[in-house]
């Protein structure tokens, strides 16, 4: 029995999924297998593992899993889940790559899909498992793409072994034929349960003209717009990336500016905001009367430009537009005088306490607005959301599979993801979604974003896929995960190329792969410590691959400042970092580590100092990489103990730079693992054209690539450099760069 707070019972009782209930136990109950589809926001992921727990799915005989895309909603719905059913998170845990709470007693257990893919490597049955459950299964995430191929062959086999494993797959959109309708995926085709949500109508404005690229002040103006002129009610903006969401949050800040002791909470204060807003709204009305009523009664399905729908809004709309304008051109300056703005950032790598604050009712007398990425699109709903502002763009990682190049590049969405972001604005009443895009735009969208396993790489996928094929399971492995490719997306049309990828499956893995396989790593990474066993280099290794598998481990300076002040506060900082990447960088050979070795000077000098968010601050380092880079390396020291017994490793918070010999031999493992990643500088009597100066020569390319500004090695420009990874901005940069010498 659940004992749950009145408040939260209510709270739930309002949810649509609440009354599906019973018919969700049911056909658990009597399938395999089931689907449940429903809008965001009606409830599936916080209230179906309720429902199991309630019905006897946990007791003693296994744990309920469930897997999330996105590690915000993984970390977000175990502290949820926990909260709504009064249960220790010690029972209700999560699971994130490289971070957790999980127990013994843990019953109920939210995790990335990548963390039980892993699983699955070490127990192919999932034994410890009673209900496993895929959650936005509409995404169509890689990792949950493999998952329910995986999946659809581990669920006959625990039927056979006479301990049944219960499937749900959950999406936020009814296109689930992919995994319904295929006979090769479930020769029985699952159950699709509907939750009807209700959903209001969301009125959709676009824009007449789009934006040509700022579109973050396009959000701006909009948001401006919306708080000044319209009733009361929630904001979302859409955005594409953490950056952007930082300098719109600031922006909206300043423009509306909001006082942390209006909301004291004791009642004069309340009383005073509300007299302000009074004053205002008799100083607005002159304005206001002239400004466009939209009528929250008149509700389009079909999408009109904004205007056409409301001619004589549209008028009005031009009148004050340009009036506003004006307003808002010295709006980053000076300070407006309306209601304050309660604005929160919500992005993936944002810290979950300041993520949480997004569910938590704005400070009375203010309104919310949230400047969000794509995680608020279907991961997690944000309660009393009226508008939404849609920038239409959407920040993806493209991997080129030749050279094995990324680049974050921002593209338009799709139309689904776009319809999804409309719907946010209509979960507690009828609302408005703002595009900021025409019409005709959006008929040019792609319908639907192809799933990821047809866009990424699939080395380390492979590996993993490898690995799985052990004794114990008589389980064709390859076929598996040939049929899973097959059948979850590479169509014929992409048959070359899913052919390509098969063929490696067919040799054996070799003693080295197998252990690779074990470490939660890139492949190339794995190779690396796998090598790593001489001159006590591993703690080495350790730390350089778990700095480069988290990336960006230092703070990013060169952003758009607000004001002189904050210019000069930025260049300081930035002045600083370097100073200490150079003393991070070391002496005599261990230079020729190059970014390696700051890499390793920091992490070591981070953890000297016990890594404190304080030194962090101070030395131009991201706290939550730091962090991140302590887990992993705990991880991987396990992980290296457990394959090679008498390593006897242990992290030592006092870790030494490296001798001259030991940077010598950390070169080689470098390269071993990097091999394919090595560039030569252009010679001088090769400089035909201007745009090779300063340029490296790749195997894998035929364009320049540099050496990215933030590398130690941007001045010295070596001959011969191997590079963790190749991104691309305004030209091609190789980041993560050392030295090497030809022998
Ligand atoms: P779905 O998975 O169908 O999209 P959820 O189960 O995530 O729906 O959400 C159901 C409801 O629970 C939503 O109204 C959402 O706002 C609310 N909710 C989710 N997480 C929290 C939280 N941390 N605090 C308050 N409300 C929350
Ligand atoms: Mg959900």
């Amino acid at each position: 029995p659940v004992d749950r707070a009145p408040e939260i019972q209510e709270a739930r009782l309002k949810l649509p999924i609440l009354a599906e209930e019973q018919s969700i136990m049911e056909a658990i109950n009597e399938n395999p297998v089931v689907v449940i589809c429903g809008e965001t926001g009606s409830g599936k992921t916080t209230q179906v593992p309720q429902f199991l727990y309630e019905a006897g799915y946990t007791s003693s005989t296994g744990a309920i899993g469930i897997t999330e895309p996105r590690r915000v909603a993984a970390v977000s719905m175990s502290q949820r889940v926990a909260k709504e059913m009064n249960l220790s998170r010690r029972v209700v845990s999560y699971q994130i790559r490289y971070e957790g709470n999980v127990t013994d007693e843990t019953q109920i257990k939210f995790m990335t899909d990548g963390v039980l893919l892993k699983e699955i490597q070490k127990d192919f049955l999932l034994s410890k498992y009673k209900v496993v459950i895929i959650d936005e299964a509409h995404e169509r995430s890689m990792y949950t793409d493999i998952l329910i191929g995986l999946l659809s062959r581990i669920v006959p086999l625990r039927e056979k072994k006479g301990l049944p494993l219960k499937l749900i797959i959950m999406s936020a959109t009814l296109r689930v034929e992919d995994f319904t309708e295929n006979k090769r995926l479930f020769s029985a085709v699952p159950p699709v349960i509907q939750v009807d949500a209700r959903q209001f109508p969301v009125t959709i404005h676009f824009n007449k003209k789009t934006p040509l690229d700022d579109y973050s002040g396009e959000c701006f103006r909009k948001v401006c717009k919306i708080h000044r002129m319209l009733p009361s009610g929630g904001i979302l903006v859409f955005l594409t990336g953490q950056a952007e969401v930082h300098s719109l949050c600031r922006r909206l800040r300043k423009a509306f500016p909001f006082q942390k002791n209006n909301t004291a909470g004791d009642d004069d204060k309340e009383e005073s905001v509300e007299e302000i807003r009074k004053f205002k709204k008799s100083r607005k009305r002159k304005k206001a009367m002239t400004l466009p009523k939209i009528d929250l009664d008149n509700y389009s399905v079909i999408p009109v430009d904004e205007g056409d729908e409301d001619r004589d809004a549209e008028t009005d709309d031009d009148v004050a537009g340009s009036d506003l304008d004006l307003d808002l051109g010295d709006a980053d300056s000076e300070e407006d005088s309306s209601l304050p703005l309660y604005v929160l950032p919500l992005y993936s790598l944002l810290a979950p306490e300041k993520q949480a604050k997004v569910f938590r009712p704005p400070p009375p007398g203010t309104r919310l607005c949230v400047v969000a990425t794509n995680v608020a699109e279907t991961s997690l709903t944000i309660p009393g959301i009226k508008y939404v502002v849609d920038c239409g763009k959407v920040k993806k990682r493209f991997y080129d599979k030749i050279t094995g190049v990324s680049s974050f590049r921002v593209t338009w969405t799709s139309q689904a993801s776009a319809n999804q972001r409309a719907g946010r604005a209509g979960r507690t009443e009828p609302g408005h979604c703002y595009r900021l895009y025409s019409s005709a735009v959006f008929m040019d969208f792609e319908q639907f974003s192809a799933p990821e396993i047809t866009k990424r790489p699939v080395e380390d996928l492979i590996l993993q896929m490898k690995a799985l094929n052990i004794e114990k399971v008589k389980c064709k492995i390859d076929f598996v995960l040939r049929h899973s490719l097959k059948c979850l997306s590479i169509g014929t049309r992409n048959k070359h190329k899913f052919e390509q990828q098969t063929a490696k499956l067919s040799c054996p893995i070799s003693p080295l792969g197998r252990v690779m396989a074990t470490f939660p790593v890139a492949p190339r990474y794995a190779k690396m410590l796998a090598l790593s066993r001489q001159h006590d280099c591993l703690p080495y290794t350790i730390t350089i691959v778990s700095a480069m598998t988290v990336r960006e481990l230092f703070e990013e300076y060169d952003r758009p400042a607000v004001s002189e002040e904050e210019t000069a506060k930025l260049k300081g900082k930035k002045a600083r970092l370097l100073q200490m990447q150079r003393i991070w960088a070391g002496q005599g050979l261990l230079q020729k580590l190059g970014d390696l070795m700051v890499m390793l000077g920091a992490v070591g000098a981070c953890e000297y100092a016990g890594c404190t968010p304080k030194f962090c601050e101070e030395n131009g380092l991201r706290y939550k990489a730091m962090l991140e880079i302590r887990r992993l390396r705990g991880q991987l020291t396990t992980a290296v103990n457990s394959v090679c017994s008498d390593a006897g490793l242990y992290i030592d918070p006092k870790m030494k730079p490296p001798t001259e010999a030991q940077a010598t031999y950390l070169r080689q493992i470098v390269l071993a693992g990097l091999g394919d990643h090595v560039a030569r500088r252009v010679q001088a009597e090769e400089l035909l054209d201007d745009k090779w100066k300063n340029a490296y020569k790749t195997a894998l390319l035929d364009e320049p690539v540099f050496i990215h500004p933030s590398s130690i090695l941007f001045k010295q420009l070596p001959e011969f450099v191997v590079y963790q990874e190749i991104v691309e901005t305004t030209k091609l940069y190789m980041k993560g760069v050392s030295a090497v010498e030809p022998e």
